[in-house]
């Protein structure tokens, strides 16, 4: 289709007027060599197949798409159906981009995966594709977040992952991504970056975009199996935007299937108190990319919040930005008291315990159901399992 939005980005790494490489020229042929390297790798029926191969014998896809029934009748309106991410393995969709990339690294001989984590999860996610794929895996984590996760830094050592407990600035996530940027320049020749989400400079939005597309290929099938059509809305919450678009990506050219991206609005809308890039912000550079973004009046990222810490990123990915100001996706907000509503209700209607962050698009279908005929569809991305937030919720409820 020649006016397909599935087409973007162009030869530079720009979605509409978004993304790029906005990074110091000496950096600039690193990233080609991936983008180049990437590109071989897709054309490569042995990279793919193996990929696949792992999606579906060690990740356990195709996730299932699960027609929410007590929860849809519960709220009288449109039917509600959720696409599992939660039951990949290691509980959410950021695996799907984590092996893809660490079989990338492998193929262009490099020997060590290297990231920053927040709450994590991505770090996780990483060090479980090194272990796999055999490659050496440095997490950078801040100090304060290193006492806050801590089950997650067992299991990324467990994983035989080096965890970088980094005491610079404010201890958490934006000074973990300095301090592994700062590691991965020394080498660029032997390390590969491994980015969490559809952000950075070209070409990890495209291609942690196209690692995530599996999502919406199988909900596709998966729909069309099980009610013989389309759906009617698709929601996803928004962190940087990778599993959101990984259910948007197929559907973009299907104009009749409205998308709805949730980004958190925290405690308020005050500067601090929430997250809600697409909503508030407005476009800037941050990490190697022009994208909406919280900032101040010297275009600093503002500090973020959100119960959710993997929604808790003062930009988003190039790709959102265009979709939004293409008018091809809304973007809508939903609070902290608003996805642990939603958690507790998920949890005792469906038997399903929701990560906090796929939390924030189940509250969204639960205000948009009630509002809809039952002959219509929202299909909901459930990102991920709570089992990490259980504790957190048991604290916020006085458990
Ligand atoms: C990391 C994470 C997110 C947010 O990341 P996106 O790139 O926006 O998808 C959402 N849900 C879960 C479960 C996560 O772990």
């Amino acid at each position: 289709m020649k006016n397909s939005l599935k087409l973007s980005p162009d030869q530079t790494g720009y979605f509409g007027e978004y993304g790029g490489q906005i990074i110091p020229p000496a950096l600039k042929p690193i990233f080609d060599e991936i983008a180049v390297a990437y590109k071989n790798a897709q054309a490569d029926p042995n990279f793919r197949a193996e990929y696949e191969s792992l999606l579906k014998n060690y990740v356990g896809r195709p996730s299932p798409l699960y027609y929410a029934r007590n929860l849809s009748e519960k709220l009288g309106g449109a039917k509600i159906y959720f696409k599992r991410e939660d039951l990949n393995h290691t509980g959410a969709h950021k695996i799907n981009h984590t092996l893809g990339e660490a079989l990338l690294a492998k193929r262009m001989g490099k020997t060590k995966l290297l990231a920053e984590t927040g709450a994590g999860q991505h770090g996780v996610a990483l060090a479980t594709a090194a272990a796999l794929v055999g490659l050496a895996c440095e997490i950078h984590m801040g100090e304060i977040d290193i006492v806050k996760q801590h089950p997650n830094v067992i299991r990324m050592q467990l994983l035989g992952a080096k965890v970088v407990t980094v005491k610079s600035g404010g201890r958490c996530l934006k000074d973990a991504v300095d301090s592994a940027f700062e590691a991965f320049v020394k080498d660029p020749q032997n390390i590969f970056f491994g980015i969490g989400s559809v952000v950075g400079p070209h070409p990890f939005p495209m291609m942690v975009r196209d690692f995530q597309s599996i999502v919406g290929k199988e909900t596709r099938v998966q729909i069309l199996e099980q009610a013989g059509r389309l759906p009617d809305y698709l929601v996803a919450c928004v962190g940087g935007g990778s599993n959101a678009i990984g259910l948007f990506h197929e559907f973009l050219d299907d104009r009749d299937v409205k998308m709805i991206g949730v980004e958190p609005s925290g405690r308020s809308f005050k500067p601090g108190d929430h997250a809600a890039t697409l909503t508030l912000g407005r476009p800037g550079n941050i990490h190697g990319m022009f994208t909406y973004l919280l900032q101040d009046d010297k275009g600093q990222p503002l500090p973020v919040h959100s119960i959710a810490s993997g929604l808790d990123y003062p930009g988003v990915g190039p790709v959102h930005s265009d979709l939004k100001d293409k008018g091809r996706v809304t973007y809508e907000t939903i609070n902290d008291a608003e996805a642990l509503e939603a958690f507790q209700v998920l949890t005792k209607i469906e038997g399903i315990i929701p990560a906090l962050e796929s939390s924030h698009a189940v509250a969204q279908a639960i205000k948009l159901a009630p509002k809809l005929n039952s002959d219509k569809i929202i299909i909901v991305n459930l990102s991920g399992r709570g089992d990490k937030d259980v504790d957190y919720v048991a604290e916020r409820l006085k458990l």
